[in-house]
């Protein structure tokens, strides 16, 4: 049975994950970007990334209970929470995080590098699923099997390090038509321009959103930002 509102079941309250970092920014990618979000960095990941703008969330990090995150959030001020890492879902409780903080009122998203069953996630949490492209050095590691699980709600991203990367995106996009959510793609900060990757998606009429990271053209890449 849920909680109440604001409520969370003692199990769940006393329940911990452990967290990179919890701060109050603008959101800068895919469903919500431009919405003040509280960002909560869950430490840990499996993959490495070549392109990975957060492997200060490897490790280190500090245990919170479910029930400290949920209170704290209530501080920083915002609608929006994003839960993030690292690799949020390689956390055997982050579940029981997102459900707190959706019983809480938040509107919750989870960014999750699309290795891990996101069936676990609660759905009222939008799903931000990425597809490993070649460049990243991880593509053996997309977890096709979250492409049915998908809904409206959700979206996939996928980072373009370079001209072959985008040929490789834009064939599993068409491979993959008819998909029910957004499909975001994104330059890699160091490697393509953003320019050129809108020149390639308008060439070839494809039907994906190009997306700039808002927090980095606002804030470089500061961590925390
Ligand atoms: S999945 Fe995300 S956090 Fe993990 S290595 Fe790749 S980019 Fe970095």
């Amino acid at each position: 049975m849920a909680a109440s509102p604001g409520e969370l079941r003692s199990s769940d309250a006393a329940a911990r994950v452990k967290v990179t970092e919890i701060f109050h920014s603008i959101q800068g990618e895919a469903l919500f970007a431009g919405w003040p979000t509280i960002f909560v960095r869950l430490t840990g990941c499996p993959l490495r990334c070549r392109y990975c703008d957060s492997t200060y969330a490897f490790g280190g990090g500090t245990w919170w209970t479910i029930d400290e995150i949920v209170r704290h959030a209530s501080t920083l001020g915002a609608r929006h929470v994003c839960v993030t890492g690292g690799e949020p879902l390689a956390q055997p409780r982050c579940p029981v995080l997102l459900e707190a903080l959706c019983d809480a009122g938040y509107i919750v998203c989870l960014e999750t590098g699309g290795a891990h069953d996101i069936s676990v996630v609660d759905p009222r949490v939008s799903r931000i699923v990425d597809i490993k492209t070649p460049g990243s050095g991880e593509c053996a590691r997309n977890r096709l099997e979250n492409l049915p699980l998908l809904n409206s709600n959700d979206a996939l991203k996928l980072v373009i390090t370079s001209r072959d990367d985008y040929e490789w995106a834009r064939d599993f996009v068409r491979t993959h038509a008819g998909l029910p959510c957004p499909i975001f793609f994104s330059p890699s900060w160091h490697d393509v321009s953003p320019r050129d990757l809108a020149e390639w998606i308008l060439a070839d009429r494809l039907d994906v959103r190009l997306q700039l990271q808002l927090h980095k053209l606002l804030w470089g890449e500061a961590p925390g930002r």
